[in-house]
């Protein structure tokens, strides 16, 4: 019997220029043409469609910046219209589930699954037959990386994304130096900005350097985690899958009116009040939010006047717990579901998804995170001591409009009926 069967396989499955590949999947129109998504208030681009890449649109860039290379190629540009994306996201997520329930759902578009039941010699078809089912049933391409450990499988994911095929297995290689030498330091997975300086100053500029380095030197020179990432690149797997997200799932502030509420100004201060009660009670657990949820209803017990229930979930594009990005992501829901003329009895909002916020670090992470999350603590200090609300957003009380700039969205939305394509036979 062979033991080298049932070793350690850990696929990364990574969605394709997953906000674009979404948009693209209700206008066939824009398949084959440079797409680009900007992220909230139309800032930044936070997705391009292979073909805005080849132009050199980059990752990141304000808007304005890249808008003469965008007007003068006719690259389409899209406002980001997270609860599309987070919703074929959850449709990627449930197929992948098909093929092991033992998944890591990583980002909105990335998932690390366990594939250690398939034997070596079958686990690369393996990984074709997944990305073809998620392309089939769901439209969404894929890159997907599979390897001993979840770092080296990043590794391999990055190399899938240059493929054709668009699958990596690095299973079975017996010298993988060779491939670890192309990849650069800043891009091994955990490895900041900061760690990358340092690394560099040592002379490590790229993965095999790192893999090579004796143990002697990682642990004078690094903590647990660069020790951590060392060893995976040896292909000695340290960094379990994180199949359980959180110590709890989600968090529901919800109030029944003690008078009926119809003017949406009301509504508006009272979601904001149980969005930051929310945000404070996350925070002090060390927790951040992926998912919004905002519900309002009329009392069923009073028909005359009319019944109607609603409710709306937003998606976070990064886990959160900002109570100014909480308010205004619960807000914008409201707005979606807000019905003139009801006289409302009780209304409420969830955070779901919520997961440690200490693995909270990503590519979007900066200085700013750190002075906002310092803001956050102050404010709950403050609270703690001199009583709740003592500081407070503007729009949980004072009349505030709330309106997110959205000029190019889609306007597709999974979950209503009115937005569903129309289908034009002539
Ligand atoms: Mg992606």
């Amino acid at each position: 019997m062979s033991f080298t069967q049932y070793t350690k396989k850990i696929a990364l499955i990574d969605c394709n220029s997953f906000y674009v590949s979404c948009e693209r999947l209700f206008n066939p129109k824009i398949r084959k043409k440079p797409v680009v998504v900007l992220s909230n208030n139309d800032g930044c681009i936070i997705s391009r469609s292979n073909e805005a890449k080849t132009l050199g649109i980059k990752m990141g860039e304000p808007y304005f910046k890249e808008k003469e290379i965008i007007v003068k190629n006719n690259v389409q540009v899209f406002s980001s219209n997270y609860s599309l994306y987070g919703d074929i996201s959850r449709r990627v997520m449930r197929t992948l589930k098909r093929f092991n329930s033992d998944i890591e759902i990583y980002s909105i578009d990335e998932a690390f699954l366990d594939l250690s039941n398939y034997s070596d010699k079958e686990v690369e078809k393996v990984g074709h037959e997944i990305r073809s089912i998620v392309l089939k049933w769901t439209g969404i391409p894929t890159s997907i990386g599979i390897a001993k450990t979840k770092t080296l499988s990043k590794v391999a994911n990055h190399i899938a994304k240059k493929k054709q095929s668009g699958v990596v297995s690095l299973i079975g290689i017996k010298n993988i130096d060779p491939i670890l030498e192309k990849v650069e330091i800043n891009d091994v997975w955990g490895v900041g900005r900061q760690l990358t300086k340092f690394y560099q100053k040592n002379g490590i500029y790229n993965a095999k350097q790192l893999k090579n380095k004796s143990n002697s030197w990682i642990k004078k020179n690094s903590n647990v985690l660069g020790s951590r990432t060392a060893m995976e690149l040896r292909g000695i797997s340290c960094i379990d899958l994180e199949t359980t997200v959180s110590k709890r799932k989600s968090c529901v502030v919800s109030r029944s009116f003690g008078k009926r509420v119809e003017s949406f100004q009301q509504l508006k201060e009272a979601i904001a009040n149980y969005s930051l009660n929310a945000s404070e009670k996350i925070r002090s657990e060390s927790l951040v939010t992926k998912s919004i949820t905002v519900f309002i209803r009329t009392s069923p017990f009073q028909n005359r006047f009319g019944f109607y229930s609603n409710s709306k979930t937003i998606d976070l594009p990064i886990a959160t717990n900002n109570s100014i990005e909480i308010v205004k992501t619960a807000l914008n829901a409201l707005e979606a579901i807000f019905k003139n003329g009801y006289r409302y009895q009780k209304s409420g909002v969830m955070l779901s998804h919520l997961s440690d916020s200490s693995n909270n670090k990503n590519l979007f992470s900066s200085e700013k995170d750190e002075k906002i999350n310092n803001l956050m603590k102050s404010i709950d200090n403050t609270n703690y001591r001199y009583g709740r609300s003592t500081l407070s957003l503007a729009s949980a009380g004072v009349q505030k409009k709330w309106n997110m700039r959205k000029e190019y969205s889609s306007k597709i939305d999974t979950a209503d009926f009115y937005s569903l394509p129309k289908i034009i036979v002539t």
